[in-house]
């Protein structure tokens, strides 16, 4: 849509307010609320002003201010306001000199879009995100500093909960998730009421599920779309997850792992390149590649360690990668196997332009905008130069020995030790000054600072177990 026919829009939706939303560093949505009297041509032009110091990771307080310029293209209507309110997402500028900030989030896939066209490799990146979440009946946990205790409750779970409640008798077994119908299944229409609203909101739904964990896990499909087009849709499908969830009077979360010994959320990446109408990715090659497709894997292998501290960008992230709960370990590709890191998906039918590969270790964590642009600039890295991804890895990685897995290597361990490879190896990520060394530095001291310190200084409630009586 263009200013104009977004102004008719929310007249003929009658909108009383426009909820003017942007993303901050680490990934959330913020937003601001304007009367509907306001929107007229120029606002598209002259934005409104904000205060950037108070945003996580941005400005410092003696040059806070900061201007939000709605983009006309992402109009739609907030289904979770009480009054009819137009939604529409904004770019971050500065005031003073009229530049876009170098540390808006959407700023960098734009440019991670145009820098694609400008190498003249391909015209188009397509990414199909696969975010997992938790549906809890609730969830307690201790919001002092002290971080203590946490405790969720989830009507599906027999297992870790034993409790009995509205299902008793039908609980998910262990591990048996994927996928009983009711009433085992009790999300069926929760899920159903977040596909609607995400349907009705303009966004296409594949497919919706239970997923293999027991304590009420769901997986809704989306379908792809162009790198910032998509990163917008996965902040409408997080807000939709999590607002239809408590609409219900349950919770949502997209954190990687809530439950100790159940699997746990990712959000694999479904990814490839095209040019001119045409699919680079497939070809004669393994599991119907082309050399290009086979060298995209080779640089997302290369600098999968880096590339983590942002698809990976939690603490938490790195209790989901461990071996036995479908999550890769480590970093090999191969044609359907689902223990590697890179999985190329046989589409139906085997056709050229379904032809793409599936990239398992993000999670939803991430903020979606530097995570797809960084695995492009990887993937974009390997084809430049030619990286070559080695052998695949046809097997069932978990049951492989230590001798077996002997210079394969694997995703990083724990947060700290991602952040600490973005910080050996971000030149990659430089390229058309897409990232600036600006933003990569600040998200490593965010990060380390905010999160992995935290953590680290604080007991956690198993501790209490292991060493209580010590
Ligand atoms: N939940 C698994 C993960 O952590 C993935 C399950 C699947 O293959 O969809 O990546
Ligand atoms: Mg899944
Ligand atoms: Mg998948």
């Amino acid at each position: 849509m263009k200013p104009k026919e977004v102004i008719a829009f929310a007249r003929e939706n009658d909108c009383k307010f426009v909820d003017l939303k942007f993303i901050d560093l680490p990934g959330i949505w913020q937003h601001t609320t304007i009367p509907a009297s306001r929107l007229d041509e120029d606002l598209f032009e002259e934005g409104i002003g904000f205060d950037g110091s108070s945003v996580r990771g941005w400005q410092p307080i003696n040059a806070s201010d900061m201007l939000m310029t709605p983009d006309p293209t992402t109009a739609k209507i907030d289904p979770f306001h009480a009054h009819r309110t137009l939604s529409l997402i904004c770019k971050i500028s500065d005031p003073v000199t009229g530049q876009p900030y170098g540390r808006d989030p959407r700023y960098i896939a734009q440019k991670a879009e145009n820098y694609l066209k400008a190498s003249g490799i391909a015209d188009t990146a397509f990414f199909g995100p696969e975010a997992e979440f938790f549906v809890f009946d609730s969830v307690r946990y201790d919001v002092s500093p002290r971080g203590s205790f946490y405790e969720i409750d989830s009507d599906e779970a027999a297992w870790n909960t034993g409790k009995p409640g509205p299902n008793f008798g039908h609980k998910v077994r262990h591990k048996e998730g994927y996928f009983p119908v009711p009433p085992t299944d009790v999300l069926h229409d929760l899920r159903a009421e977040m596909m609607s609203q995400l349907m009705e909101s303009g966004i296409e739904v594949e497919v919706g599920h239970h997923e293999v964990a027991s304590a009420g896990q769901c997986e809704i499909g989306m379908r792809f779309s162009t790198l910032t087009r998509v990163a917008d849709n996965l902040m409408w499908y997080k807000y939709v997850v999590k607002n239809v969830a408590k609409r219900n009077g349950k919770t949502a979360t997209f954190m990687p792992k809530p439950v100790y010994g159940d699997n746990g959320s990712g959000m694999h990446c479904h990814q490839s390149l095209w040019k001119e109408g045409r699919p680079l990715f497939a070809g004669d090659g393994y599991a119907g590649l082309s050399d290009i497709g086979l060298w995209y894997i080779g640089g997302i292998l290369k600098h999968a360690s880096a590339l983590a501290a942002l698809t990976n960008p939690t603490t938490n992230s790195y209790r989901r990668l461990v071996p036995g709960y479908e999550a890769p370990v480590n970093l090999a590709y191969s044609s359907r196997n689902r223990s590697a890191s890179i999985r190329i998906p046989l589409p139906p039918g085997s056709s050229p332009k379904g032809r793409r590969i599936e990239v398992r270790f993000p999670d939803a964590t991430c903020n979606p905008y530097l995570a797809f642009a960084a695995m492009m600039l990887a993937g974009l890295d390997g084809i430049m130069n030619r990286i070559d991804p080695g052998d695949p890895l046809d097997k069932d990685i978990y049951a492989l020995s230590p001798e077996e897995l002997k210079g394969v290597p694997h995703v990083p361990g724990a947060l700290n030790e991602a952040l600490d490879a973005l910080e050996r190896n971000h030149e990659f990520l430089l390229r058309g000054d897409v990232f600036t060394r600006d933003i990569i530095q600040t998200w490593i001291d965010y990060k380390r600072e905010r999160e992995v310190d935290a953590v680290r200084i604080r007991p956690v409630p198993y501790e209490f177990f292991l060493y209580y009586d010590v």
